[in-house]
């Protein structure tokens, strides 16, 4: 396995660094919670050591002006974090609890979130307009500066590189600011960048608490725009902390996404992607179709083979390659996990699979696939995000109350519909109140494609041209290729001039 760097410090201006007080925390390891790593406890002054690192970098090096460099230093992190794919995914999973052959799958789209990224930067147009032959209007993206970047502790690889990738493509500097619960990849690619040839500054890492170094981030006057993703309260807080400094924001925030499953679908295929859906990444996925509609006509064959497939899921070790759930990310985490299966009865519904911990696994937070039926709409089980291995399952008549049922809640980041009559396909992906809709299909993503969520799911979006858009000032210029008309304020004669 990858050398996992302990302690787990801070990297600024291309030089790891503890904070400034020497302060650090200690994160678990989440498959026995014992101590994996110390962390540099990041404070007001190390953020702002980030951020200073950052600007210079801004203004001294050629990163902002020179696109070709900056891919080639890109694409050539994509290639080490190829070589290094199987390191990185052994480490995240050691912090994070992630199944390692899911964390493989995340190394590898780490790597693409650069080479993509690389690839479109050295593809950006402005556009044009001719007025009449009388002007040239035309624009310039330039980047913006100094970005922080803030990240959650699911997928935490996958995520930072998702946003550092186009950050730093569009020409800006960087402070990211990972979760205290999974600080080691962003250490690692601390590492792999500082190797790429990034220049000093461009790319900096502030750990600690969201409290301590994301807040003094979030109001730093001269980070000039935040990318965020986590909990949706997280969100609209750093939005209050920001309005000061008037910051630009990209919120990717909380989720709890329908699946529709009509009686006229696939179902073999449609049982597959439900299953996959919520219990990959141990449930803990932004996109996890968390509310499983089924229609009436074939609701109890359905659920019953749900609930025998949901019952064999392999929990176990997170480092063997043949687990499918592992272990969940931190011992409060999985309180609060349990906490909606032990609400599940209270509010009337019943706990059909799982729902407890596992006798094999007495240590770390582990917790066995949960299928909860006898749901009603408005239970807060279905209502809120339980981003763990849970599942609960509702039952529909007919297409208008399915789109009913499946808008009937705050969030709208993402939702599934499986049917094959084509027509309803389309009527229902576009009636839904969501950022993404993917239809007879589980959630492949194509790097080209806006992302991003609907009501309290995010604001904007990223990925492909649209985080381009983000990421960058554009600048109109209007170039006047004749003598147009000017007004000629002051020219007239004055009263009394020219009299007498
Ligand atoms: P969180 O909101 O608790 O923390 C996210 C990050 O914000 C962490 O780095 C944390 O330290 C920081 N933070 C906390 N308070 C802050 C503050 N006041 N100022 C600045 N930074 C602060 O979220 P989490 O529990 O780490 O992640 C899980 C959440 O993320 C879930 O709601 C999940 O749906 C969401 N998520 C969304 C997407 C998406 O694309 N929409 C993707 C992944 C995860």
């Amino acid at each position: 396995m990858a050398q996992i760097p302990n302690p787990v410090l801070h990297f600024i201006g291309g030089r790891f660094v503890e904070s400034r007080s020497g302060g650090r925390f200690i994160s678990l390891n989440p498959a026995t919670n014992e101590p994996l790593v110390e962390v540099a406890d990041g404070q007001a002054e190390d953020v702002d050591r980030a951020v200073q690192a950052a600007a210079e970098a801004f203004r001294r090096t050629s990163w902002p002006g020179r696109p070709a460099e900056r891919a080639k230093a890109l694409r050539r992190v994509a290639e080490l974090l190829v070589e290094r794919g199987d390191d990185f995914a052994r480490a995240e999973t050691a912090d994070t609890g992630l199944p390692v052959s899911q964390a493989r799958g995340q190394a590898r789209r780490a790597a693409e979130n650069f080479r993509f990224f690389a690839d479109l930067c050295e593809h950006q147009a402005g556009r044009s307009y001719l007025v009449e032959g009388a002007f040239i209007n035309y624009t310039v993206r330039k980047p913006v500066g100094v970005a922080g970047l803030i990240t959650p502790w699911n997928t935490p690889l996958m995520l930072e590189t998702w946003k550092v990738a186009p950050c730093l493509a569009a020409g800006n500097t960087c402070v990211l600011k990972p979760a205290e619960w999974s600080p080691v990849s962003a250490a690692l690619l601390a590492e792999v960048v500082r190797e790429a040839g990034v220049p000093d500054g461009v790319f900096n890492v502030v750990h600690g608490f969201g409290e301590t170094a994301g807040a003094p981030l979030v109001a730093h006057p001269d980070v000039r725009l935040i990318s965020f993703t986590g909990e949706t309260t997280t969100g609209m807080e750093i939005m209050r902390n920001g309005a000061a400094t008037l910051k630009r924001y990209s919120m990717e925030l909380g989720g709890k996404s329908p699946v529709l499953v009509f009686a006229d679908a696939d179902l073999d295929r449609a049982l597959d992607a439900a299953v996959f859906g919520v219990f990959s990444l141990n449930g803990e996925r932004c996109t996890a179709g968390s509310r499983l509609f089924v229609e009436d006509a074939v609701y109890d064959g359905f659920v019953e083979r749900l609930a025998e497939r949901v019952r064999r899921i392999r929990v176990g070790d997170p480092q063997d390659p043949t687990t499918e759930v592992g272990p969940l990310i931190h011992p409060d985490h999985w309180r609060r996990v349990m906490g909606y299966i032990e609400l599940a009865p209270e509010e009337g519904a019943t706990v059909a699979v799982g729902g407890r911990r596992p006798e094999a696994f007495p240590d770390g937070n582990y917790l066995e696939p949960t299928l909860i039926v006898d749901v009603e709409n408005g239970m807060r089980i279905a209502q809120e995000e339980i981003f763990g291995p849970v599942l609960t399952v509702l039952r529909f008549s007919g297409e208008d109350e399915a789109v009913r049922l499946a808008n009937d809640v705050k969030y709208g980041l993402a939702a599934y519909v499986w049917t094959n009559d084509v027509r309803r396909a389309h009527r229902v992906a576009q009636s839904l109140e969501v950022g993404l809709v993917w239809v007879n299909s589980q959630n492949v993503r194509d790097l080209r494609t806006p992302f991003g969520g609907a009501k309290w799911s995010g604001i904007g979006r990223e990925g492909g041209e649209d985080s381009f858009e983000f990421y960058t000032e554009t600048t109109t210029i209007h170039v006047a290729l004749g003598d147009h008309a000017i007004p000629r304020f002051g020219a007239a004669e004055a009263p009394g001039e020219g009299r007498g």
